[in-house]
Order: structure tokens, then C-alpha cells, then sequence
């Protein structure tokens, strides 16, 4: 198996799934591997995926919609979000709040940059991951381990970065998973930006990404 055979694991209603099936996903996440035990002996098969996962803010959809009152219980609505546990979350990079889109802005021309346009950055940005460990085993920032983050990361941190990285390490107690991986999540949009350095903002957006109180 090579690195770059790697599929799309899309969970929608996240939290609808139970919990066993949702804890069986660590282990492959983190070794790209799965393990099925049986009765006559295991067997271990490839399962080399990018998770993407989505979820409602609460049961009935409306928490935090600024049109439409939430009917949930303070209590429910902590149920449905706990459903999904800290060891998981601290196993994804990335979490987007996504509210929703205004009858306008459905009907406007798009001003920002088309699906063609982004597609050929993440292209680009692919490629000079490609020649970035063009003489080890790894293809893509997602897959670098300490030794390679020390190497490409924190020796590309600007000055500035460096002072954030050691601040949001105090204050957000990041565990040493989450610190690889902001890191490894601002090497990216250093990458995406065409950047060599990773300058104090790469790294700030890096951290937003963070959902708070999983650190
Ligand atoms: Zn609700």
C-alpha cells in the first residue's frame, strides 16, 4: 500500500452514529490500517482515508441560528455535541462553522474564487508536497511525523509565528497531537499561499481551526 491510495470516509449526522462505530475509527486514523478480529484469527486490510465529517449544532438544527429559535434543551444540546469524544476530535485537523446562506447570497454572482481556480492551487500546493518529501516515504503534509515537522514546520516558523505558537501553547494548553498538527495544518496554508515561511497569520488561521475545548 502507497500513501497516495487514500479514499474519502464521509460521516454525515456524525453524532447519529453509535458510539463503538465512531471509537472504531481511531486506531485506522492514526494507523491507516484496519483490523478486524474473528473467531478463526484477524485479518488486516488498508484503510487509508481522509476523514470528513458533518453535524448539526444540535438536535433540531437551530442553535445559533440567528432567524430561527433553537427548541433544544441546554442539557440536550450538550448530550448530542458530547456524543462525539475528545480522543476523536482531537484526531481531526480542521472544524468549519457553517451557517447558513442568506436567499441572496444564493442567488448572487459568485465573487470569490471558482471550484477551476481552487482546484489548481491545491494542485500546485500538492506538488510542492510532492518534491517537499520527494526522498522519503511520505507524499503530503497530513502524514509527517515529529521529526518531519521539526524539520519542515518549526525551522519555517517566522519570528512572530514562533512568539503565537508559544503563547497558544500556554493559553490553550494544546496537547502534543494538537501542537503537530497545527502545525502541520499552517505548513499547508503556507503552502496554499505559495509561502516558503510560515508567517504569524498562516499560523493564527491554523489555530482558529481548532474547536475550543478540545485541545
Ligand atoms: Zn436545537
Amino acid at each position: 500500500m502507497t500513501p497516495c491510495h487514500r479514499g474519502v470516509l464521509f460521516l454525515d449526522e456524525l453524532p447519529e452514529f453509535a458510539h463503538a462505530v465512531l471509537e472504531s475509527i481511531r486506531q485506522p486514523i492514526e494507523d491507516r490500517v484496519v483490523t478486524v478480529s474473528r473467531a478463526q484469527g484477524n485479518a488486516t486490510f488498508p484503510a487509508n482515508f481522509m476523514l470528513l465529517a458533518a453535524m448539526n449544532p444540535c438536535p433540531c438544527g437551530y442553535y445559533g441560528d440567528p432567524t430561527h429559535e433553537c427548541s433544544c434543551s441546554p442539557s440536550a444540546v450538550t448530550r448530542y455535541r458530547h456524543r462525539i469524544s475528545g480522543p476523536l476530535m482531537d484526531r481531526m485537523d480542521i472544524f468549519v462553522d457553517v451557517p447558513r446562506v442568506d436567499y441572496e447570497k444564493l442567488i448572487d454572482e459568485p465573487s470569490t474564487e471558482g471550484s477551476a481556480e481552487i482546484r489548481e492551487r491545491v494542485e500546485t500546493c500538492r506538488a510542492s508536497q510532492r518534491l517537499r518529501f520527494s526522498e522519503s516515504r511520505l507524499s503530503s503534509n497530513c502524514e509527517m511525523g515529529p521529526v518531519e515537522v521539526r524539520e519542515f514546520c518549526q525551522r519555517f516558523l517566522e519570528d512572530a509565528a514562533n512568539s503565537l505558537l508559544k503563547m497558544a501553547v500556554n493559553q490553550l494548553s494544546l496537547s502534543a497531537r494538537s501542537f503537530h498538527r497545527v502545525l502541520k495544518v499552517s505548513r499547508t496554508i503556507a503552502d496554499l499561499a505559495g509561502a516558503e515561511t510560515i508567517t504569524a497569520a498562516h499560523l493564527a488561521e491554523a489555530l482558529q481551526y481548532r474547536q475550543r475545548g478540545t485541545n
